[in-house]
């Protein structure tokens, strides 16, 4: 695989020979590349009526709820299992309880894992391989007016993410009668009146067939359940990220994390646009994470391909940090981070269906501002995991019930329209626009106290915080306002003011 692309990829090619498994890499990242194909084809056709479904298979267990996809699945099932005692399977096409990525998050929101009862303190204790001093958000701007924006106690831990979810896993098969299952793909789910019957591949090809009394689709972006329940769009922008843990930088500093930094204007080519930004994360021992990323809607003309921009991250890394002589990669880091804008005053997205409900990436409710699908995992966790298990106890798994257990967030849904302003436009922007815009955002957050910014990173904005900063933004930098209406359209604007609208009715200020 990796000979195919020798010549069209070349540094993707080097360095991907380089590293220990670069093929199998490569191979998952043309399958989550998939994605851009999908959206063009017909839309998949994988929850069927039970009376479709074939005689012949025999069922091979009866669980009480099937999680396809076991990244953030596996977390979920097993507090469902531990605490509060369902059988659970944990299916995953290819390794359950390893990520292609790792997660930095605050120690007070890690521990709040602690309150499933699946993990104690010490053990998330043990999973954070570094913490930092502080962090830092920067735009490219005219030095003069370039403002680094310091930030404590935000994505400050840099987590083992196989590491955490290796603990889920081992506290999930403790329990009685619950069994996770590798080499195994979800390819359909026939739905009765009172279960359903999950059918997948394992890696002889052989058909398998389980039975539930629920399907929960945890299987990411590249979800067929989320794409089909959504129309064949399950996202309306996205994020592509690539990356790299390595060691031996000459200019890495391993006591502050680089929230955000771009170093360039937009880069233009003959398909539109993207603003490059780069995050900068020390890891364990000498590692160091640099990822490279830009926000975009699906629709844009860009070249939205992983492969694309693993090749764009090599040619350009060395003017981010500086790879020295002993530079060694240890393992690349990717995945597109979804976003969904809701135009309405509540949750827009279609996340559940009759005995089927979507979590973390597949549901696409975190806010792609800050890559936290996993932190808006720990912070819903308790809602996620209690009102499911009552919903199981009483049988109420139909469509209406179930969308109540959700990640929706009333103010990461308002929170999420600002990465439309950062999404660039080459028809309506000028090269350093998004940078400049960010650059004027980091003055305002500067002159506020720290828990405005901290609020804006963490997800936890109130709605007044939130009115403030744009309220400042647009005193300091009026050609936002102008902004709005090309970035937003009437459309993005009525939909925003219908988010903050649903915001301000839910009446708490954070949700
Ligand atoms: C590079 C990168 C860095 C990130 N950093 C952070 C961070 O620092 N902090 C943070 O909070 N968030 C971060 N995120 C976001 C976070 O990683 C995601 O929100 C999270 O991984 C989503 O988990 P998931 O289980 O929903 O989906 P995924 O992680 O995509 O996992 C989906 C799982 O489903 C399996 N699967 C897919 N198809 C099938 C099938 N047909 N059958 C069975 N199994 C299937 C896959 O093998 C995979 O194991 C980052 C994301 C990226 C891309």
């Amino acid at each position: 695989m990796l000979e195919q692309i020798r010549t069209t990829y070349p540094l993707v090619y080097r360095h991907f020979s380089a590293i220990d498994r670069g093929e199998e890499h490569l191979r998952s990242i043309l399958s989550i590349d998939r994605y851009w194909e999908q959206l063009s084809l017909p839309v998949p056709d994988v929850l069927r009526a039970g009376t479709r479904m074939t005689s012949g298979n025999e069922i091979s267990g009866s669980y009480d709820i099937i999680y396809a996809g076991g990244t953030l699945g596996i977390l979920h099932a097993a507090v469902m299992a531990k605490r509060y005692g369902f059988r659970v399977l944990v299916i995953d096409k290819g390794e359950p309880a390893r990520s292609t990525r790792d997660w930095n998050i605050s120690r007070s929101e890690l521990h709040r894992l602690a309150d499933t009862g699946v993990f104690t303190k010490d053990e998330l204790e043990a999973c954070i391989v570094r913490s930092y001093r502080t962090g830092w958000v920067e735009f490219h701007a005219p030095e003069e007016r370039r403002k680094r924006l310091y930030i404590d106690d935000v994505l400050d831990c840099a987590v083992d993410a196989d590491k955490l979810l290796g603990i889920a896993k081992k506290r999930l098969l403790e329990t009685e009668g619950s069994k996770v299952m590798g080499r195994t793909a979800f390819t359909a789910c026939y739905r009765f009146a009172d279960h359903v019957v999950v059918e997948a591949a394992g890696s002889d090809g052989i058909p398998l067939r389980f039975r539930a009394k629920l399907l929960v689709d945890a299987m990411g972006i590249v979800s067929p359940v989320a794409m089909q329940l959504n129309g064949g769009r399950p996202q309306t922008h996205v994020c592509p990220t690539v990356g790299t843990i390595a060691s031996g930088f000459e200019d890495a500093d391993y006591d502050v994390g680089e929230i955000l930094a771009s170093t360039e204007p937009a880069e233009l080519s003959g398909r539109g646009g993207r603003q490059l930004i780069w995050e900068g994360f020390p890891a364990r021992g000498e590692e160091y994470i640099t990822y490279l990323f830009f926000y975009d809607s699906v629709d844009s003309p860009n070249d939205k391909s992983l492969l694309g921009l693993f090749e764009t991250y090599f040619r350009k890394l060395p003017e981010y940090k500086k790879p020295g002589t002993g530079f060694t990669i240890h393992r690349p880091v990717y995945g597109i981070i979804p976003a969904y804008f809701h135009d309405g005053i509540g949750c827009t997205r279609v996340i559940a269906d009759d005995r089927i409900l979507l979590l973390g990436d597949a549901a696409s409710l975190g806010s792609p501002l800050t890559f936290c699908g996993f932190g808006s995992i720990v912070r819903n966790i308790d809602r996620l995991t209690t009102r499911l298990a009552a919903l199981l106890d009483q049988d109420a798994l139909g469509r209406e019930s179930l969308a109540g257990v959700s990640a929706f967030e009333h103010n990461v849904a308002s929170m999420a329209n600002l990465m439309k302003y950062m999404c660039y436009d080459a028809r309506t922007d000028e090269p350093n626009f998004v940078n400049e815009m960010m650059n004027e955002v980091m003055i305002v957050l500067d002159d506020l106290p720290q828990r405005y910014r901290q609020a804006m990173f963490r997800d936890e904005m109130t709605i007044d915080e939130l009115v403030t900063v744009m309220l400042r933004v647009a005193w300091r930098y009026p050609k936002i306002l102008a902004a709005t209406w090309t970035k937003l359209g009437f459309a993005g604007s009525t939909g925003f003011l219908k988010n903050m609208a649903g915001w301000a009715m839910a009446g708490s200020s954070k949700k």
